[in-house]
C-alpha cells in the first residue's frame, strides 16, 4: 500500500528567546497534534532560534528598531524555509511585530490577539499581568491589549523589578527556583486582591513556575499554551488566523 502525504500548514516558529521557551513550543505544538491526530503524526515545523544575547542587549539597552531589523531578517529565513505561518515564541519581542509583518508576506500570529481572545471568551476585561519589565510597563503592550478589549493591571514597581530579575536573571539561565515560585504565586496573590479576575502569565517562561493547578479558582491565562494552541489549529487546518 501506498503512503499519501498527511495534508498539514507549516508552523514557522521564531524562538531561541529563552530556548527554556521553544522547547516548551515545540513540545507543546507536536503533542497538540499528536493528541487530535493520533499515530505517529506530529507537526510540520521550521524553527529559527536565535542568539538570545542579541535579544538580551537589545531589551536591556531599549534597542528596539535593531531588534526588529534582526527578527525581520530571521522571519524572512523562515518563509523561504517554507513557514506558513510565523509564531514569535516571546511576548516581548512582539513590541516590533511591526517590522517583522513588514518583512513577510505569511500571516504572523500575534500572541497578544491569541490571549486576548480567551481572556474575553472566558467573559473577563481586567486581568493581572506578569511578564518582563517592559512587558508590565510599556504603553505598547498595554495598548495593544487594551486595542482587544482587555484592561492590563501591573503589579507594583518593586514586584515588577524581582519578576523582571527572575525571568532574565533565573529563567532565561534555565533555573526555576522554590523561592521565585513562591513569590510569583504572591505577586498574582496581591494582583487578585486588588481587583484582577484574572492573570496573564506575560512570558513565555512562567508556565515552568505556575500553572492553572495553583489557582483553581482563578483563570491563569498562559500565553505559551494559548499561542501553541492556536499553532495546532492553523497546522491541521482546524481554525484561521
Ligand atoms: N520569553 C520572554 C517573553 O515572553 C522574555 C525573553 C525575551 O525578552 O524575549 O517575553
Amino acid at each position: 500500500m501506498t503512503h499519501t502525504i498527511v495534508p498539514m500548514k507549516t508552523i514557522g516558529l521564531l524562538g531561541g528567546m529563552s530556548t527554556e521557551a521553544t522547547r516548551e513550543y515545540y513540545l507543546l505544538i507536536n503533542e497538540g497534534v499528536n493528541r487530535i491526530k493520533g499515530e505517529h503524526n506530529v507537526a510540520e515545523l521550521v524553527v529559527c532560534s536565535v542568539n538570545f544575547q542579541n535579544i538580551e542587549r537589545f531589551v536591556r539597552n531599549g534597542q528596539w528598531e535593531e531588534a526588529g531589523a534582526y527578527l525581520a531578517q530571521k522571519a524572512c529565513q523562515l518563509e523561504s524555509g517554507g513557514a506558513d505561518y510565523l509564531f514569535l515564541a516571546t511576548n516581548t519581542m512582539h513590541k516590533v511585530r511591526d517590522a517583522i509583518k513588514a518583512a513577510i508576506s505569511i500571516p504572523f500570529v500575534d500572541i497578544f490577539e491569541v490571549t486576548a481572545d480567551a481572556i474575553r471568551g472566558r467573559g473577563l476585561a481586567r486581568v493581572g499581568m506578569l511578564g518582563t519589565y517592559p512587558v508590565m510597563t510599556d504603553a505598547f503592550y498595554l495598548e495593544a491589549y487594551r486595542d482587544c478589549g482587555v484592561r492590563i493591571m501591573s503589579p507594583t514597581e518593586e514586584e515588577m523589578r524581582e519578576v523582571y530579575r527572575i525571568i532574565f536573571g533565573e529563567m532565561c539561565h534555565h533555573q526555576f527556583l522554590p523561592e521565585s515560585r513562591q513569590y510569583f504565586l504572591d505577586v498574582i496573590r496581591s494582583l487578585k486582591k486588588n481587583g484582577a479576575e484574572g492573570v496573564v502569565l506575560g512570558c513565555t517562561e512562567i508556565k515552568m513556575l505556575i500553572n492553572q493547578s495553583d489557582f483553581p479558582d482563578s483563570p491563569i491565562f498562559d500565553t505559551t499554551a494559548l499561542h501553541c494552541e492556536k499553532a495546532v489549529g492553523l497546522c491541521l487546518g482546524l481554525e484561521a488566523v
